[in-house]
């Protein structure tokens, strides 16, 4: 049997994209059903993540004239990653796979056929990972690479180059489905429910129009969530640095003690002082990372609804 598959596209602030880049997501549907690979029920699934502007107006429209267009609408912005789930999780119990990418025409859709081609050899999961960041502002290249070290160097599994165009088996979602935790990292996430994995490489272009909408504070927020809910390193680096300095400090209480009965001690006054501001700094910084932590254990206790859908378009 042919497989269904769901594309599933987050959308926010994108009325100058989507009219021009739905194309490339329905021209590949019919193309590919054309060509016989993927069932007929195949769809373009947006999710509409609570925009400001008239993205779902334009959703809408597309949809009345294109019944391979389906959509949700969440009831407030809720950022990429929780707006990807919701259509994830909408499209699981409708479709065989479903490959996730960027509206704005980013990721070279081309790729999504030896996707599918690596589905059909038996892989649950498949990243799309980027040959290289050249169309990346020189900025945006450097902070991606020191991420993927710091990363890796705490111990977080991760595919370098790989955000979130990725094809994704109905095994997989529903195993990824049983992960209740709030503070999403996908990437990070989907490497966690394992099954067999592969690689798919791909050019990333510009932007078709309009601004990146992953804003500065979006992106370290991104990367705090990637480290601090994958990773305990932090604490651990904490723990040995204190253990240090704590050795060191004894130490020194065994040389002022010596010196003392040597009577050779001086008015240590500025020692003193340094040494009470450095544990000081120490002791602050070690509260404030246990803190993340902590922060985080909140969070995930409360068990919040990441989203809440507000409205459907063919999706029965
Ligand atoms: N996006 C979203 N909610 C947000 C921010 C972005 O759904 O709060 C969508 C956006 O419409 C796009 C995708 O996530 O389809 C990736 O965002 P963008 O292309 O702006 O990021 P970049 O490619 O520049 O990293
Ligand atoms: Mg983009």
């Amino acid at each position: 049997m042919k497989p269904i598959l769901y594309f599933v596209v987050p959308c926010y602030n994108e009325q100058e994209v989507l009219p021009v880049s739905y194309r490339l997501f329905t021209d590949k549907l019919s193309s590919l059903v054309g060509l016989g690979v993927i069932s007929d029920k195949s769809r373009v699934l947006f999710v509409d993540d609570g925009s400001r502007d008239n993205t779902y107006a334009v959703i809408k429209e597309l949809a009345e004239k294109n019944s391979m267009i389906c959509a949700l609408k969440l009831s407030r912005n809720r950022g990429h990653q929780n707006a990807l789930l919701a259509g994830l999780m909408a499209a699981k119990d409708r479709c065989d796979i479903t490959v996730s990418l960027d509206c704005d025409g980013q990721d070279d859709i081309n790729a999504t056929d030896e996707m599918i081609k690596q589905y059909l050899d038996g892989c649950d999961i498949v990243y799309g990972v980027r040959k290289n960041r050249k169309t990346d502002s020189p900025f945006k290249r450097r902070s991606a690479n020191l991420f993927y070290k710091l990363l890796n160097a705490m111990g977080a599994e991760t595919v370098k180059n790989h955000a979130d165009y990725r094809l994704l088996s109905r095994r997989a979602l529903e195993a990824l489905s049983h992960y209740k935790e709030v503070n999403l990292y996908l990437r990070g996430m989907v490497s966690l429910v394992g099954f067999k994995s592969t690689c798919v490489y791909y050019d990333r272009t510009s932007r078709i129009a309009g601004e990146s909408k992953y804003t500065l504070g979006k992106m370290v927020s991104l990367a705090l969530d990637g480290i601090t809910s994958f990773t305990v390193k932090p604490i651990r680096i904490i723990t040995a640095v204190g253990f240090i300095i704590a050795m060191i400090s004894f130490i020194g209480i065994i040389w002022s003690v010596i010196a003392h009965f040597v009577g050779d001690a001086v008015s240590g006054w500025a020692s003193t002082v340094a040494i009470i501001c450095f544990l000081g700094g120490i002791q602050i910084l070690s509260i404030g990372i246990i803190g993340e932590y902590i922060g985080k254990i909140y969070l995930e206790t409360k068990h919040r609804p990441r989203y809440t859908v507000e409205q459907e378009i063919n999706m029965d």
